[in-house]
């Protein structure tokens, strides 16, 4: 560890898993100085995510490593939950269009692609320190800042740390939640699964392109079709299977025959996961906060568990950098937990819905939300819920209709994507130019100049939006009075 490193930085981050690396290179745009502490050297290497949404692309693509990403990743058709017989008793369909948010609804990804692609860009900003191989083993908060132990892994040398805030980023069994004080509330799934990945030795197109679950009520597997050559299943285990017998090569090729064996595929990876369902009851006291698996976990039939982490540093950043620049006062923060506590929240329950269906335990909750299709079959779709209701309005002002639904990404005249104009700031979308007197408080955009503007407000019903900074709308207006308020009092710049 280096002993010379004695700034108060802006913001420490517990954690270098995807939640921890998106915040740290949002706030590193925003100009502040930011430490990132990990406890491994290298990446984690086991089995993880290989799904993620077109909300999560676009804040990739603020992050700035979509386009990269993008040649990485596949696009996924959707979901289909068979049962024993093989008859498809539910289907997820996904557009597979560019939709509203400027990308595709769904990507199949190797994680490992996606954090190293995070890793590289937060290593491009000269203010943000990654110390990898350090592990954070106490903290103690103070009125102006947070000093924290930092224990190098390889050697046991311990130095001190301080930073204005810390977000644990630190996983499921976070540090900072349990130095915020925070309990969590269970919502009942709690499951032991095998997940294995293989690497195909020849084409296989019969496996298929949609991830199918198998609804068994013995033995549920899920099947994922990942990029290139990598196919995944997770199998649930059963009560008294071990850890050790269940990872054994020819176990899991029993588990795989009726699909797959050996001369088709080598083994790549496998890990046994207890697959959960909480939400921690308090994601921030004073300084400490907290993000991604420290706050939520969330059962992976949705693939929606790291999707919730990257959403929370979008939220989260832009708030951090306006206390921070003191141009809004810290209550700003309770905002977070307000939001996106509810949000995630909406994700857990559907997930564990159809975590019911796969296991044939409660189908019938599954099925209600569903749709009927023309041959008998059930269908679903996803969902886009709006942010929690929070106490922002008092730092905005103005309207509050449509505040917390997800603005979508119109393409502007020039061809470009409305985020690489805006960039992680608010905008103030108007129907018509705003009178030459005024003087906005925040960046402006015309619909008169880009029809895809107007569109977009049509479809709200409305003639200004103003768009915070991770893409949610902060407040809308119809009158020429409402829209000129929103225009002056604005939303301050987090960069
Ligand atoms: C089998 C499986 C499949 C999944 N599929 C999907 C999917 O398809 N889509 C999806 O969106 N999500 C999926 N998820 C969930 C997703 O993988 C996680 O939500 C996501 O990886 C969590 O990221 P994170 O950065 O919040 O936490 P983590 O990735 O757990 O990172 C936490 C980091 O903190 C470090 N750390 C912990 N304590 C300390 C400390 N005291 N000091 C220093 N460092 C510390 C750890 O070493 C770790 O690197 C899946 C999960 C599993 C298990």
């Amino acid at each position: 560890m280096n002993e010379a490193i004695t700034q108060l930085f802006d913001v420490a981050i517990v954690g270098y898993g995807p939640t921890g690396a998106t915040l740290a290179n949002l706030l590193a745009q925003c100009n502040l100085s930011v430490v990132v502490i990990e406890r491994n050297e290298v990446m984690y290497h086991l089995p993880r995510a290989v799904h993620f949404d077109d909300e999560t692309m676009r804040i990739f693509q603020t992050v700035g490593v979509a386009n990269p990403l993008s040649k990485k990743v596949r696009i996924n058709p959707g979901m289909r939950f068979v049962d024993q017989k093989k008859s498809v008793i539910l289907e997820w369909p996904r557009p597979q269009e560019i939709g509203l948010q400027g990308w595709h609804a769904s990507y199949r990804l190797h994680q490992p692609d996606l954090e190293q692609l995070l890793r590289a860009k937060l290593s491009g900003y000269p203010n943000a320190v990654v110390l990898n191989g350090t592990e954070v083993v106490n903290i103690e908060q103070y009125t102006k800042n947070v000093k924290f132990i930092c224990r190098n892994i390889s050697d046991g040398h311990e130095h001190s740390l301080s930073a204005k805030y810390l977000v644990g980023c630190d996983g499921a069994n976070s540090l900072v939640r349990s130095s915020i004080g925070s309990d969590v509330d269970d919502l009942g799934f709690n499951e032991r699964w095998l997940v294995v990945d293989l690497l195909l030795k020849r084409e296989r197109p019969d496996l298929g392109d949609y991830s199918i679950q198998f609804c068994d009520p013995v033995r549920p597997m899920t099947y994922c079709r990942n990029p290139a050559k990598r196919r995944r299943w997770e199998i649930t285990l059963l009560d008294g299977e071990t850890h050790e017998e269940v990872t054994r090569s020819n176990t899991i090729w029993k588990f795989l025959a009726p699909w797959i064996n050996a001369e088709d595929a080598e083994l790549e990876r496998t890990a046994v996961y207890t697959f959960q369902s909480v939400v921690a009851n308090n994601w921030l006291k004073d300084r400490l906060l907290i993000a991604g698996d420290a706050a939520h976990l969330t059962p992976p039939f949705m693939g929606q568990g790291m999707c919730a982490g990257i959403r929370d540093a979008a939220n989260l950043a832009w708030k951090l950098a306006l206390c921070i620049k003191g141009t809004a006062n810290e209550d700003i923060l309770d905002s977070y937990q307000q939001e996106r506590s509810p949000h995630v929240r909406t994700f857990i329950e559907m997930a564990i819905r159809l975590g019911g269906l796969i296991n044939t335990i409660d189908s019938r909750t599954a099925l209600a939300q569903a749709e009927n299709n023309a041959d008998g079959t059930a269908r679903i779709s996803s969902i886009t819920p709006p942010l929690g209701v929070s106490d922002l309005g008092k730092l905005i002002g103005g309207n509050r209709s449509h505040c917390g639904h997800l603005f979508g990404q119109p393409i502007l005249r020039d061809g470009r994507r409305l985020d690489d104009k805006v960039g992680y700031c608010p905008v103030l979308i108007l129907r018509h130019p705003l009178d030459k007197e005024i003087s906005p408080a925040v960046p402006v955009l015309d619909a008169e100049e880009h029809p895809d503007l107007a569109i977009a407000l049509d479809s709200f019903n409305t003639n200004a939006i103003l768009v915070r900074p991770d893409r949610y709308i902060a407040g809308s207006a119809i009158s020429e009075n409402d829209i000129v308020d929103m225009a002056v009092n604005g939303l301050p710049s987090p960069i």
